[in-house]
C-alpha cells in the first residue's frame, strides 16, 4: 500500500473501536503517525495494537464534550509526534426512543457528543494548524441520517445535520489558511452502534430476532451489502490526501447506494 501520510499525524476521537478503529488502521498501513482518543480504557489496547503492526501511535483517554480534555488530546500529538495534520472527528452516540419517551438528559447528551465534540476537535485542531501554518485535513463524521432522518432518533438525525452545518460553516472561514474541512455520511456499517441499533429498532419496529432487522434493510441497499469500516477508511483517506486538495465543504455519503432506494 502507498505510503502517502508519512510524516503526518492523524488524530482520530472514536478511534479505539468499530469505523474509527477501522480509519486508524488505514492510516497506520499508509504511514501516518495515529493519536486516537475514546472515553473507554480500551484505546490504549487499540494504540498497542496498531503500535505491533509497526505505527507510531499514541491512546488517549478523551471525552470529546469536555474542552480540558481535547486540548490534552492535541497536546499529545503536539509534544509526541510534532503537531497535527489530520484531524478526524469521528467519535458518536445515539440512543433510540418514541418521541414522548424522549429524554432531555438524551438529547442533551446527544448533540453534546456528536456536534459540540465535533465543534470543540475542529477549533482546537484549526487553532493548531492555524499556528503550524502547513495547512491541514478536518473530515467530520456525519450520518445516513443527515440527509434524510429516521424514525425514533430526532436527536440523533439533529445532531448529524449539525455536523453538516458547522462543517460548511468552518470551511468557508479555514479556505485561506490551506485547511479543508469535509464531513462524511456512512449508511449501514457493521459496528457495536449497528448491533444496539438492530436491538432496538428491531423491538420496536416489529419482531425481528437478531440480525434480523439488518438483513432486510441490506436488501434495500442497491450494492446489497452492509458496509465495514474499511469502506469508510477509504473514503476518509481519500480526503484526508492530496488529491481532495481543493474539496471543502462537502458532504460524501459511503452507503453502497442506500440514499438513492
Ligand atoms: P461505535 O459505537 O462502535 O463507536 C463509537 C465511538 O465513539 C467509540 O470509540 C466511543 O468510545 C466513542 N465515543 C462515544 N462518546 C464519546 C465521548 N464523549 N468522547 C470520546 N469518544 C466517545 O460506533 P461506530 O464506529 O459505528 O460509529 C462511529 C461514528 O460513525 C459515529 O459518529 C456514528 O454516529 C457514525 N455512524 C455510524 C454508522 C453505523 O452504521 N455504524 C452509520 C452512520 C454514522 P468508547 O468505546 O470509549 O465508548
Amino acid at each position: 500500500m502507498d505510503k502517502r501520510f508519512t510524516g503526518k499525524t492523524v488524530v482520530i476521537t472514536g478511534g479505539n473501536k468499530g469505523i474509527g478503529f477501522a480509519m486508524a488502521e488505514r492510516f497506520a498501513a499508509e504511514g501516518a503517525r495515529i493519536v486516537i482518543a475514546s472515553v473507554e480504557d480500551q484505546v490504549h489496547e487499540a494504540a498497542e495494537s496498531l503500535r505491533s503492526s509497526g505505527a507510531e501511535a499514541a491512546g488517549v483517554l478523551c471525552d470529546v464534550t469536555d474542552i480540558a480534555q481535547v486540548r490534552a488530546l492535541y497536546d499529545v500529538a503536539s509534544d509526541r509526534f510534532g503537531g497535527v495534520d489530520i484531524s478526524i472527528q469521528n467519535a458518536g452516540i445515539i440512543t433510540i426512543a418514541k418521541v414522548e419517551d424522549l429524554t432531555q438528559a438524551e438529547w442533551d447528551a446527544t448533540m453534546s457528543v456528536n456536534t459540540k465534540g465535533v465543534f470543540l476537535c475542529c477549533q482546537e485542531a484549526i487553532r493548531r494548524m492555524r499556528a503550524q501554518g502547513r495547512g491541514g485535513k478536518l473530515i467530520n463524521t456525519a450520518s445516513g441520517q443527515a440527509r434524510d432522518g429516521f424514525i425514533y432518533t430526532p436527536h440523533y438525525a439533529a445532531s448529524k445535520f449539525g455536523v453538516m452545518g458547522l462543517t460548511q460553516s468552518l470551511a468557508k472561514e479555514v479556505a485561506l489558511d490551506g485547511i479543508t474541512v469535509n464531513a462524511i455520511c456512512p449508511g449501514i456499517i457493521r459496528t457495536e452502534m449497528w448491533d444496539y441499533n438492530d436491538r432496538v429498532w428491531g423491538r420496536m419496529l416489529g419482531d425481528y430476532g437478531p440480525g434480523e432487522l439488518m438483513e432486510s434493510w441490506v436488501q434495500n441497499i442497491p450494492m446489497k451489502r452492509a458496509g465495514e469500516g474499511k469502506d469508510v477508511a477509504g473514503l476518509v483517506a481519500f480526503l484526508a490526501s492530496q488529491d481532495a486538495d481543493y474539496i471543502t465543504g462537502q458532504t460524501i455519503n459511503v452507503d453502497g447506494g442506500l440514499i438513492m432506494s
